[in-house]
């Protein structure tokens, strides 16, 4: 072979290498479904994000999608818009056995597998002083949002209402609307009260009861224990004194946890190396938020309410963890 020709072809075959190691690394396209940019799933979700994208193995790029929250979510999941998604898992049980909502009941989402649990998020229910609503019973012909449409906040604060004999026929306004135009109703006095499924000591109800016109509402032992027999999921939880500017006193709230869900499809070794990743990284996690402090393999299945996706039981069972 000519000397020109021999090269000719080292290069040729260089070339080729090249572009199939081009192609086997082009990194895989992932989403995670959050809520809102002022909710707390948003950087928790971020944070996730980052570690996957980062991790060599998983060979990703992660982007995070805004939603209503969990039953949004849930549907996100259905139609595969998302491959990943935070949500509560009260809801995630009720979309994936096709129960209790109305988003749900006899369409269940079955596309959808459990990968962790995250951390508690307590039904706060915040109220304007001057409306001199004192528990739940008092809102009763009240002005109240309910939760963003789309939402785990607005089926919680049904079923609230529904453990006290409240319908929503029964409030003056029942509104859905977006975190931030919550607390900008509740600040300006346009609405009485407004639930909150969110993190203890998230930013938007931090800055909502700084400004020291607004006050947390508990739900009573009695309620919370019967909305615990009727809906599996809620624990009764508590906002301890001082976890916000003026919260004199311990609040008593229904809680329930954020959990990942995965679309069912992915790849056992997807999903096995995208839980690594975060058990791997766990002190970059913490630092996203307060909430993901909590995050540890001994927390990661606490409640958790789907079957687990095989590549998330693989790293758990490596890893002893059982359910
Ligand atoms: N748990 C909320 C919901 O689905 C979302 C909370 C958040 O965005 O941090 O309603």
């Amino acid at each position: 072979m000519k000397r020109s020709a021999a090269i000719a072809l080292i290069a040729g075959l260089a070339g080729a290498l090249a572009f199939s190691t081009a192609l086997a690394a082009a990194p895989r396209r992932l989403t995670i479904a959050s809520g809102s940019v002022d909710g707390v799933y948003y950087p928790i979700a971020g944070a996730l994000s980052r570690i996957a994208s980062d991790d060599r193995d998983l060979n990703a790029r992660v982007t995070v999608a805004t939603s209503g929250g969990s039953v949004a979510n849930a549907q996100l999941i259905r139609s595969g818009e998302a491959d990943f998604a935070l949500l509560q898992n009260d809801i995630a049980y009720y979309a994936f056995n096709g129960v209790t909502l109305d988003a749900f009941a006899g369409k269940p989402v079955k596309n959808m597998a459990g990968v962790f649990s995250v951390y508690p998020e307590l039904v706060h229910i915040v109220v304007t002083r001057a409306s001199g609503v004192k528990s739940v019973h008092d809102l009763k012909g009240k002005r109240v949002v309910l939760g963003p449409p789309g939402s785990g906040t607005e089926q919680n604060a049904l079923q609230i209402l529904g453990a006290h004999g409240i319908g929503e026929a029964d409030l003056r306004v029942a509104a859905r609307l977006p975190w931030a135009a919550a607390a900008d109703q509740l600040k300006a006095g346009v609405v009485d009260a407004a639930f909150f499924t969110i993190a203890r000591g998230s930013p938007i109800i931090a800055d909502a009861l700084g400004s020291g016109s607004l006050m947390l509402v508990r739900v009573g032992r009695s309620a919370g224990e019967t909305l615990a027999r009727k809906y599996p999921f809620y624990t009764l939880g508590e906002i301890p004194a001082n976890t916000y500017k003026g919260q004199e006193r311990a609040v008593t709230a229904p809680a329930v946890m954020a959990m990942l869900v995965v679309r069912s499809r992915l790849s056992e070794e997807l999903v096995y190396r995208f839980t690594r990743a975060v058990f791997e990284n766990l002190f970059q996690f913490h630092a996203a938020h307060a909430a993901a402090r909590g995050l540890t393999l001994h927390t990661a299945l606490v409640g958790m309410a789907l079957p687990l996706h095989p590549g998330a039981e693989r790293f758990f069972k490596e890893n002893g963890i059982a359910r």
